[in-house]
């Protein structure tokens, strides 16, 4: 349910209706605008008496949220939210960009990786030191070892670090050395691993399914919210198609889509979907032309000799053009590249 204030109601009244909520049984959610209050109820609605909410002095009125996601949906938060992390700002007018290796492979590799980013104006560092990998015998990842290596990147250099869990075991190990967690396209479903990412105080991309539609991606987000954790990324990798010149499809509707159904910030992969370097500026710039909030892209100091995903990384000597590219497109269209 969402509770639509009066305009100029008093903090005592808003009070008022979050503890008749409350009293209910469900959760009280206020998000003030700069137009209007609104106070999302969450929870079993059939325990809420509509007549005696409506009766409340502050009360304008009382409308059900048709969608199946609540919490994610415009509707409960009409203005777009904006997350910030370690002083960076994520779905605001600078584009949050995160630039690194598909993952963490040694410290040296990885500090030459971060050093040529932030060298090229990005804030914010990517790695997965847990890999989800089709076969068993590749590469799986530094494991808990890479956390370390990220968190000196973090402390000497002062990127954002952000890393995959792919095991509910390892939330809390991972949210102890990064900042940003991240629930990849095979774990989109994984409802447990949801829950547990719904409970920590750390924003959270989580990436849409290889096949999943729009509105599961959105109540998967759901599912991290209704634990309590409002910091959701979404983050669009591409969709499987009968396309096979790409690794993926990149689904740039989704884009304006999610935009409009969702008040969560909306990044793009444009890594994932294309399977090859080439076309990485072109998905970027089509990416932020369509009002992507930023962009996870992945970068490699020498791709050839990557344990994963090589072809698809853009190198180190490429990116900053390629960031100057997509700077042309953020201009255009209002945004700013970071600084
Ligand atoms: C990744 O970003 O490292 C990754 C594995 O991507 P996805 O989950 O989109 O396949
Ligand atoms: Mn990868």
């Amino acid at each position: 349910m969402i509770i639509v204030v009066k305009k100029g109601a008093s903090r005592e009244e808003v009070q008022e209706i979050v503890a008749k909520i409350e009293a209910s049984g469900l959760k009280a959610h206020v998000s003030k605008g700069e137009e209007r209050t609104i106070i999302g109820a969450i929870g079993d609605e059939r325990k809420l008496n509509v007549t005696q909410l409506e009766a409340l002095n502050g009360v304008e009125k009382v409308m059900p949220i048709v969608k199946p996601y609540k919490v994610a949906s415009r509707e409960f938060h009409p203005e777009d939210t904006i997350i910030a992390v370690e002083g960076v700002k994520i779905g605001g007018k600078e584009l949050a960009i995160w630039g690194g290796p598909c993952s963490v492979e040694s410290e040296e590799q990885v500090f030459a990786i971060a050093e040529a980013v932030k060298k090229a104006g990005v804030k914010l560092f990517r790695g997965s030191v847990y890999k989800p990998r089709t076969s068993p015998y590749d590469f799986q990842g530094m494991g808990d070892k890479g956390l370390k290596i990220l968190k000196k990147v973090k402390d000497e250099l002062g990127l954002v670090i952000e890393t995959e869990v792919m095991d509910i075991r390892k939330v809390e190990i991972a949210a102890k050395y990064v900042d940003i967690l991240r629930v990849g396209a095979r774990n989109m479903q994984n409802f447990d691993l949801l829950k547990e990412v719904g409970k920590i105080n750390k924003p959270v991309i989580l990436k849409n399914g290889l096949s999943s539609t729009i509105k599961e991606f959105l109540m998967s987000a759901e599912y991290i919210m209704s634990e309590g954790n409002h910091k959701v990324i979404l983050c669009e990798r591409g969709i499987r198609t009968f396309e096979t010149e790409t690794r993926f499809t990149l689904d740039i509707s989704a884009v304006p889509v999610l935009k409009s159904l969702t008040h969560l910030p909306i990044i793009v992969d444009p890594s994932h979907a294309a399977g090859r370097r080439d076309i990485i500026g072109a998905l970027s710039k089509a990416a932020v032309a369509a009002g992507a909030d930023g962009l996870l892209i992945e970068v490699h100091n020498a791709p050839e000799k990557a344990m994963c995903d090589g072809k698809q990384s853009v190198t180190t000597n490429d990116f900053p053009a390629m960031l100057e590219g997509i700077g042309k497109v953020a201009e255009a269209v209002g945004r700013t590249m970071p600084k």
